[in-house]
């Protein structure tokens, strides 16, 4: 039993490292092929990133392997895998609460660890990346890693949800923690301006947070922000990319060898 649930904790280490390495790893790709240049110089901050999330992955595996073993062998949580057993109306409204619940315990969590002494300890290495890049999406501390790796696995005990509704949140979830942080908006203007981008975060908004700290402490939504006037509105990416376009026009010194 215990060797079945060591492998189980593996496993789901596993699956998020790899998961992580190819959605940061298409990210990064496509960085470089829309804005080539915007990471010039950031080799080190980048492998630093990606060992962090590395060691994140397995804080957020372990837990959720334990989880993954009992919902096989127990019936432990409330995943339910026969879509009848909820009324249709219960996937998106599950998906939503995920979300919601998902992103009001990031907003509190983060804001408390702005704190100066719990900054230093927890949070200072995921703002170590200056500016983050598309690695650094699960760049934290493991202090940080643990409160994010609780989220998840409590919920799935509470608010019954789909397998398959549950696979999107951690879509949602993946996807966003990278995107967040890649430098440039990959979403379509609709989606973080006009009256939809009130409400969403997306790289532009997060974006900020990385620059003037005590603002935009949320994940996905900008309603705590709003709601407690820590919103400073989105940030924009001009003066990075016109860096980075002025770098593709004049190579360093020794050209573009070793690139
Ligand atoms: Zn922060
Ligand atoms: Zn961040």
């Amino acid at each position: 039993m215990l060797l079945a649930i060591l492998l189980s904790a593996l496993a789901m280490t596993l699956i998020v490292g790899v998961r992580y390495l190819i959605v940061s790893g298409a990210f990064a790709w496509a960085t470089r092929v829309r804005h080539p240049g915007l990471y010039a110089g950031l080799d080190r901050q980048m492998r630093r990133e990606v060992i962090w999330s590395l060691a994140s992955a397995a804080i957020y595996g372990v837990p959720a392997g334990v989880i993954a073993w009992g919902w096989q062998h127990h019936g432990w949580t409330r995943i339910y895998t026969d879509v009848s057993a909820f009324p249709l109306w219960h996937l998106p409204l599950s998906v939503f609460l995920y979300l919601f619940a998902h992103d009001t315990w990031f907003y509190w969590t983060h804001r408390w660890m702005h704190r100066p002494r719990l900054f230093r300890i927890a949070h200072a290495v995921h703002h170590d990346s200056r500016p983050p890049t598309a690695w650094a999406a699960m760049s934290f501390h493991p202090i940080e890693a643990l409160t994010g790796a609780v989220v998840i696995p409590s919920l799935i005990f509470v608010i019954p949800i789909h397998v398959a509704a549950l696979g999107f949140v951690l879509g949602i979830m993946t996807v966003m923690g990278v995107t967040n942080h890649m430098g440039w908006e990959v979403f379509p203007r609709v989606m973080w301006r006009g009256p939809l981008g009130a409400w969403l975060i997306t790289a532009s908004h997060h974006q900020r947070h990385h620059e003037q700290y005590g603002c935009n402490y949320g994940l996905y939504f900008r309603f705590w922000d709003r709601l407690c006037g820590t919103d400073r509105g989105i940030g924009d990416f001009q003066k990075a990319h016109a860096r980075a376009a002025s770098r593709r026009a004049a190579p360093p010194p020794g050209g573009l060898a070793g690139r």
